[in-house]
């Protein structure tokens, strides 16, 4: 069956979803499960794609085994520069728990199987496919559309987008970035479909809390001291904390959008009602709090909890609680110690911080050009749906590149059409990863139109 698109000739629609689906399934095929990554043979694939369609890239990066391909298409006249970005490498899969084996690329039922499927060589396949049309009608946009197939995204990058923006910004500096995440929707009571862009991305700052405690025999049991005792005050402690909440990165439009109820709208958007308005919201309507809460701040999760000890009759010298924090946009490192330190003042233990790694956060202006772009082929595609600029609770490569070229405009956006977001999502990283047909075909339009719409 083949996918309606607003306003696209549904002859043009099956073409690309013939191609799109041939390539994805390839792709699929070529295991890169980073750890160990093996991109270069993604790279040596796209390289052969393009060289098919008589168009030159470049395979670049280090080791020999993690190479990226970027390639570049000059329009008919002058303008800026965009580029469109995927990562080649996947999150390893376990085949005996999967229905499809994980890298077979199966087509099944209108669904095409593997890992990779959503994250993310769905938009290597969907931007190659871009690529190949606008070469076809001969360049008819202004400035330059690069593509960049990126090693190295799910476990490190250490190659790949961070090694490109350092080493070969020639190649990658850009105006523009359309990369992967956001452009899940969710479908509103009243039937309007709103949809995520990713205009910005939280930092991480994780890190370790080891408790002290006096080793002894555990037949006498301690009053003060017990390094277990102490670790679980720390995980009690970090998860009441309450931070000051902040409304600066909350869109009110996306609080008006999720939340019918005009008096909670209202508290959910003054920092002095808000922790209260979020606790109510989440009784209503929890999906509307899980997509809110993280806006107002930074969050601690403590996720793992270890004794030094070894036997089961003796205090353990230590304990130690890892935490995941994510940060909002402007904050570092040393205002999180400080936050921890907020948060511990209360627990009667000797403790010190372990940092494990911190990327701070960072993010395009929500006003743009780009951003009218995004609406208006939006509007245009799927007609009555809403587009909303927010910051994103992960880290993509985006975060790479607005580091390396602080005036790039970059925005994660990669829109489903069929399949909405409570079906997508859990598929990330998961068992069973798929995406309908129809799905790929449309970010894939998507992606020219959206070329054609900002470059045209
Ligand atoms: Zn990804």
């Amino acid at each position: 069956m083949t996918v309606e698109i607003a306003g696209i000739e549904a002859e043009l629609v099956a073409r690309v979803e013939r191609e799109t689906s041939a390539l994805l399934s390839a792709l699929i095929r070529i295991d890169t499960s980073n750890p160990p990554g093996n991109e270069s043979k993604v790279a040596a694939f796209l390289d052969d794609y393009f060289r098919r369609h008589g168009l030159r890239g470049e395979i670049v990066g280090e080791p020999a085994d993690r190479r990226s391909f970027v390639a570049s298409l000059t329009g008919s006249r002058p303008g800026p520069r965009l580029v469109l970005m995927a990562h080649e490498d996947v999150v390893p899969a376990a085949a005996e728990h999967w229905t499809e084996p994980p890298f077979a690329g199966v087509v099944k039922d209108g669904y095409i199987w593997g890992r990779g499927a959503i994250d993310v060589k769905n938009l290597l396949a969907a931007f190659c496919v871009v690529m190949t049309r606008l070469a076809e009608e001969g360049r008819d946009f202004a400035g330059e559309v690069v593509f960049v197939a990126e090693a190295d995204e799910e476990d490190g990058a250490v190659g790949g987008a961070r090694w490109l923006t350092s080493q070969r910004p020639d190649l990658v500096r850009c105006d523009y970035l359309l990369n992967e995440g956001g452009g899940e929707f969710l479908v509103m009571p009243g039937g309007q479909r709103l949809y995520e862009l990713h205009v910005g991305e939280k930092g991480t700052a994780q890190f370790r809390i080891v408790v002290a405690g006096e080793s002894g025999h555990a037949s006498v049991p301690l009053r003060r001291g017990n390094a277990v005792v102490g670790a679980a005050d720390v995980v009690r402690a970090l998860h009441e904390y309450e931070p000051r909440l902040s409304l600066e990165t909350v869109p009110a439009e996306y609080v008006e959008l999720l939340v019918s109820d005009p008096d909670l709208r209202a508290r959910l958007l003054d920092e002095g009602s808000a922790r209260a308005a979020l606790a109510e919201l989440g009784a209503r309507d929890r999906r509307a709090a899980d997509l809110l809460a993280p806006l107002y701040g930074v969050t601690f999760a403590p996720t793992i909890v270890h004794s030094s000890g070894v036997a089961v009759n003796v205090f353990p010298p230590s304990a130690a609680v890892t935490v995941d924090c994510r940060m909002p946009v402007g904050w570092d490192q040393a205002r999180v110690a400080a936050e921890v330190a907020a948060a511990l003042a209360g627990v009667d233990a000797r403790w010190e911080i372990e940092w494990l790694g911190t990327i701070e956060g960072n993010a395009s202006p929500a006003d743009t050009p780009l951003r009218q772009a995004v609406s208006a082929v939006m509007a245009r595609l799927v007609p009555g749906s809403r587009v909303v600029p927010v910051h994103s609770v992960g880290f993509t490569d985006s975060n790479w590149f607005r580091a390396a070229f602080p005036d790039v405009i970059a925005y994660n956006f990669g829109p489903f059409l069929v399949d909405d977001g409570d079906a997508v999502s859990p598929l990330f990283h998961n068992v069973d990863e798929r995406i309908n047909v129809r799905d790929l075909a449309f970010q894939s339009v998507f992606a020219y139109e959206l070329v054609k719409e900002l470059l045209g």
